[in-house]
């Protein structure tokens, strides 16, 4: 129960105004969850308020409100995270920066002034209005840019301009006691001062509330292809992979997937996966400002992967066609999700995504389940969806994924490369991170927090 709870209205309501305050219990539950699979996402605690402010001054004021009544605060973007991390956990304050969704675009430099509300289909739209883009696609487009830099999102784009930490030229951060941090600006380079920012890129809303960034947008990418490459061997397709990395061509994404996943996500979408042949198939996108060197990529890699046993490459240079090639690729996670108990995101070093894989497939041979395995080959990024399975428990379906985890562990890897610690990775903490790491962020969050009201129970291991 929250204490002094009609006082503690009164004073919200004093900030942002009544009409943005909501307390009603069916107008607050959309409000509770994220999209964390079913089978690991935390119980919300109900006893919340959402606040929805409407400037950077007014969150200021809020999070002085949150220190008076030593009450929580719940940061909540799009609420499409994968692990929990916009989800309430303890009685509070539940702060949604939906109403903060301004974008300006700065053509002459090519910088996207963004609060931190606005979704990424807003940024990607008013980008293109001006003829630049955002690159980085993270999956799904109701992702907030708040959200984005909270949790540094990769995406299936971020092997030819990185993770979105690589946009950010500047940000608007309050901090837990309500003080305002503004870092950088639209300049590319800024060597005045350590780059806090760096900081609270991909601190998952524990250190501060991010409520503008400056986002680095590029000149529209005017000639593009899709390239589906079948294999009949997932070891060629793996050394085809990496041969385009070495050869020094970087496309735009390069992703890994087998017919029986793509197949999956097709058959949801009502469609069918246009490619017949082959079992195992790399998806390279290419992205040039000139079409001859667009030509010139693809030959080479169609002598590339053909020089690795590719059966017949399929290619299309039509919007229509790489839209909907890339449709069926990012619904993979739409259609598994009714029989997901958890997605991992693990990442291991380029070299050695193979092994990985082929790890995987053990592992989904010993405990006779199926593991879909597909992801972001060109920059290591592998989804692996450990699927319910009859008669298979929790702790046993924990322990497939702790199985995989502990083969990225081994092979140089990370149990994350994308959705971040949130709520339901911070057992694995310790034993990745160590007591170094957790000693250095509790200090930081003492000084940043020392009510630590600010997304509590989400990254540091509980006690
Ligand atoms: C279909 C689908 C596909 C996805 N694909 C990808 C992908 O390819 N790559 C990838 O990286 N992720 C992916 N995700 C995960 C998710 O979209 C990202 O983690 C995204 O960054 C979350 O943004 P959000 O606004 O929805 O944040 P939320 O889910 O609302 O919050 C996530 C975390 O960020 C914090 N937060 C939110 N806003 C702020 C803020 N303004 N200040 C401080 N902290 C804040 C929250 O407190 C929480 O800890 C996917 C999710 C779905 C459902």
């Amino acid at each position: 129960m929250i204490r002094d709870f009609k006082s503690l209205i009164g004073d919200l309501k004093s900030v942002v105004g009544e009409q943005w305050i909501v307390t009603e219990e069916r107008a607050v539950e959309r409000y509770l969850y994220d999209e964390t699979a079913f089978g690991v996402r935390p119980e919300p605690v109900r006893d919340v308020v959402v606040v929805k402010p409407g400037s950077t001054e007014e969150v200021s004021e809020v999070l002085k409100i949150a220190n008076k009544y030593k009450v929580s605060v719940h940061v909540r973007g799009g609420g499409t995270g994968l692990v929990g991390g916009a989800i309430p956990t303890k009685p509070g304050i539940v702060l949604s920066l939906e109403r903060m969704d301004k974008v300006t675009i700065d053509v002459d430099n090519m910088v996207a002034e963004v609060e931190a509300g606005a979704t990424l289909g807003k940024l990607i739209e008013e980008a293109e209005k001006h003829n630049l883009m955002f690159p980085a696609h993270p999956g799904d487009e109701g992702a907030t840019v708040g959200g984005l830099v909270a949790c540094n999102a990769g995406g299936s784009r971020a092997v030819k301009t990185g993770v979105v930490r690589n946009y950010v030229l500047g940000l608007e951060i309050v901090l837990p006691n309500g003080d305002i941090l503004r870092l950088g600006g639209k300049t590319i380079k800024n060597n005045m001062g350590y780059n806090l920012a760096h900081l609270f890129i991909g601190s998952e809303g524990v250190l501060g509330v991010i409520t503008k960034a400056y986002i680095r947008l590029y000149p529209k990418w005017r000639y593009t292809a899709t390239i589906v490459v079948p294999f009949n061997s997932r070891v060629d397709a793996f050394r085809a992979a990496k041969k385009i990395l070495f050869e020094g061509l970087t496309p735009l994404a390069l992703e890994y997937f087998d017919r029986k996943v793509i197949e999956t996500s097709a058959n949801y979408l009502g469609t069918t996966w246009p490619v017949k042949e082959g079992e195992y198939y790399l998806m390279i996108i290419l992205a040039e400002a000139l079409e001859d060197v667009l030509y010139v990529e693809m030959e080479h890699i169609d002598n590339i992967v053909r020089s690795e046993g590719a059966l017949e490459p399929f290619v299309t240079q039509r919007d229509d066609e790489q839209k909907s090639l890339l449709k069926i690729r990012s619904e993979i996670f739409s259609a598994l999700k009714e029989e997901t108990f958890d997605i991992l995101d693990t990442t291991v070093p380029i070299g050695v995504v193979d092994r990985f894989i082929e790890n995987v497939i053990d592992i989904e041979k010993r405990y006779g389940v199926w593991l879909p395995v597909y992801g972001h080959v060109g920059d290591g990024n592998v989804h692996v969806h450990v699927m319910k399975h009859k008669g298979f428990s929790k702790e046993q379906l924990e322990k497939i994924a702790e199985d995989v985890y502990d083969v990225a562990l081994l092979l140089g890897g990370t149990i994350t490369g994308e959705h971040g610690i949130g709520y339901i990775r911070r057992k694995y903490v310790k034993k990745v991170l160590g007591d170094a790491w957790i000693e250095t962020v509790k200090k930081l969050k003492s000084v940043l927090d020392p009510n630590n009201i600010l997304n509590p129970d989400k990254v540091l291991p509980g006690d």
